[in-house]
C-alpha cells in the first residue's frame, strides 16, 4: 500500500521531526509549511538523502482555498493521503486584558479553522463511501486544553478545547468510513512556538513545574503521532495520547 502522510506546518519543530520519522517507517511525506520555504526544503532533503520521498508545498492552513490546493497538489505528486497530521498551530502570550479581535483571528484560524479545512479535504479522499480506501487523521492538540493556560494564553488553550471537542466528534462521525481520528496532547516542548508567541525562555520556565522536570522533545510527540497512525492503533478514535511528562 501507497502509505503517504500530508503533515501541515512540518518545516520544523514536531511537525518536521515527525516528517522524518514518518519518512523512515516507509511514509512518503508532504512538508507542509507557512513562510519558511528553506526549512521545509531541509527537512525533504534530509528525507530523500536517507532514500525516502517527501516534497515541500507552501500553503497558509488558515486559507480555506490555499488548504484545498495543498490536498490537490499532494494527491498529485503522491497519491491520495493514507494520513494527515494536522500540526500547524500558534500561540500568542499575554493574559485576558491583551486578548482582541485581531488575536482571537489569528489564533481560531490557524488552531481550528484550518484543522477542520484540513479534516474535510482528508476524508474526501480517504472516505470508502467515496471510494478512498480509509485513513487516519491525528491532530496535535495541547495540553493547555485541559489545563486553561491562565495568564498565558487562554485563547490559544480554548482553540485547542475546540480541536479536541472535534477530535470526538470528527472519529464518531467517520468511523463507518474507514477513517480514525485521534489527538496527541503534547505538554511543553523545545520548539520555536514558545519565541514566536513571545517568550523564548518558556520551556525552562515551565520545565520546573513538569512532574519529570523537563520539557518534552519534538521526537517525543512524533512517536506518539505514528503509533496512532499505525496500525498497532487500528482499535483506537477518538482517543487521546498526553506526552506531557506528567503535566
Ligand atoms: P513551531 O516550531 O512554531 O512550528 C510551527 C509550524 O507551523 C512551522 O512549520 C510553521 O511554518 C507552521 N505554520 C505556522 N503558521 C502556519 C500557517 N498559517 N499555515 C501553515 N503552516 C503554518 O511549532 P511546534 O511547537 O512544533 O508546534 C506544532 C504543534 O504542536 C502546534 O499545533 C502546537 O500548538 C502544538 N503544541 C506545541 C507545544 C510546544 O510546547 N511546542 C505544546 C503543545 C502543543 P513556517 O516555518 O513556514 O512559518
Amino acid at each position: 500500500m501507497n502509505k503517504v502522510m500530508i503533515i501541515t506546518g512540518a518545516s520544523r519543530g514536531i511537525g518536521a521531526a515527525t516528517a522524518v520519522a514518518a519518512a523512515n517507517q516507509g511514509y512518503r511525506v508532504c512538508v507542509n509549511y507557512h513562510s519558511d520555504r528553506i526549512s521545509a526544503e531541509k527537512v525533504v532533503h534530509q528525507i530523500t538523502e536517507s532514500g525516502g520521498s517527501a516534497i515541500a508545498i507552501q500553503a497558509d492552513i488558515s486559507d480555506e482555498s490555499a488548504v484545498v490546493g495543498l490536498f490537490k497538489q499532494s494527491c498529485e505528486a503522491m497519491g491520495p493521503p493514507t494520513v494527515l497530521v494536522n500540526n500547524a498551530g500558534i500561540l500568542e502570550t499575554g493574559s485576558i486584558s491583551s486578548i482582541n479581535s485581531a488575536r482571537l483571528q489569528r489564533v481560531f484560524a490557524l488552531n481550528v479553522f484550518g484543522a477542520f479545512y484540513c479534516a474535510r479535504e482528508a476524508v474526501k479522499l480517504m472516505s470508502t463511501d467515496c471510494g478512498g480506501v480509509g485513513g487516519s487523521i491525528v491532530n496535535v492538540s495541547s495540553v493547555a486544553a485541559k489545563m486553561g493556560s491562565p495568564d498565558e494564553y487562554i485563547d490559544y488553550a480554548a482553540s485547542k478545547g475546540a480541536v479536541d471537542t472535534m477530535t470526538i466528534g470528527l472519529a464518531k462521525e467517520v468511523a463507518g468510513q474507514g477513517i480514525r481520528v485521534n489527538a496527541v496532547r503534547p505538554g511543553v516542548i523545545h520548539t520555536d512556538i514558545h519565541a514566536s508567541g513571545g517568550e523564548p525562555d518558556r520551556v525552562n520556565r515551565v520545565s520546573k513545574s513538569v512532574p519529570m522536570k523537563r520539557g518534552g522533545e519534538p521526537e517525543e510527540i512524533a512517536a506518539a503521532i505514528l503509533w496512532l497512525a499505525s496500525d498497532e492503533a487500528a482499535y483506537c478514535t477518538g482517543s487521546f495520547i498526553d506526552v506531557s511528562g506528567g503535566r
